[in-house]
């Protein structure tokens, strides 16, 4: 499968936004945005005003980007979003928000959703006690989420007890017992990311 092979940090100073795809890194003064917020390369300020074809195109590539997709998956979403009923760019941020990858991050079990998505590759996490090796499976209301318990002293696990991760009031944290639980679907308001999904809807319906 293509993978993006390059620095992280650049596709941060490319969208212009922190995409936090470092881990623990971008929260410290060593964050490639807060030294260096400007395009890579040779031209890092363009004096041109972006047409709305790259305006959109950027909202896109930040949003896949940040949840660590590529073009074909994401666009996925975007087909499954256009069948549900309602908005749908409130549709496809949920659908990536339930990603088991994306809550795997969201409880602090990762680092980042590429460091959440390889615990999951590696089989360290569990849904109503069944392994679940799918990052891309979508969690449900009532949907518990443990650590295995032979994968517990594995992982850096003992560090999260202590961390300060903010978990979204759709889901709740033991840190104890390294479990979670799905209370709800996401809200629109409990995506935190600086987004404008009507860019992306717009771009994908031309
Ligand atoms: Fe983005 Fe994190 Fe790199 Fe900062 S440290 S530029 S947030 S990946």
């Amino acid at each position: 499968m293509a993978r993006y092979t390059d620095a992280d940090c650049r596709l941060c100073r490319r969208e212009g936004a922190k995409l936090f795809l470092k881990g623990e890194r971008c929260l410290t003064k060593k964050c490639a945005m807060e030294k260096r917020p400007v395009n890579p390369g040779v031209h890092p300020v363009s004096r041109k005003k972006p047409s709305e074809y790259q305006t959109q195109l950027r909202e896109k590539q930040k949003v896949k980007r940040a949840y660590n997709l590529l073009e074909k998956q994401f666009h996925g979403y975007y087909v499954e979003a256009e069948r549900m009923k309602g908005k749908t760019g409130e549709n496809m941020l949920s659908l990536l928000e339930r990603r088991l990858d994306n809550v795997v991050y969201r409880l602090g079990l990762g680092s980042s959703r590429a460091a959440s998505r390889q615990i999951v590759n590696h089989g360290h996490i569990c849904v109503n006690g069944k392994c679940v090796n799918i990052p891309s499976y979508q969690v449900k209301v009532g949907d518990v989420i443990t650590v295995k318990e032979n994968k517990q002293k594995k992982g850096n696990y003992s560090d999260i007890r202590s961390s300060r991760v903010v978990v979204p009031k759709w889901l709740e944290f033991d840190a104890e017992k390294l479990t979670g639980k799905v209370n709800s679907l996401p809200a629109r308001e409990d995506i935190d990311l600086n987004i404008e999904e009507h860019l992306i809807i717009e771009l994908y319906s031309k």
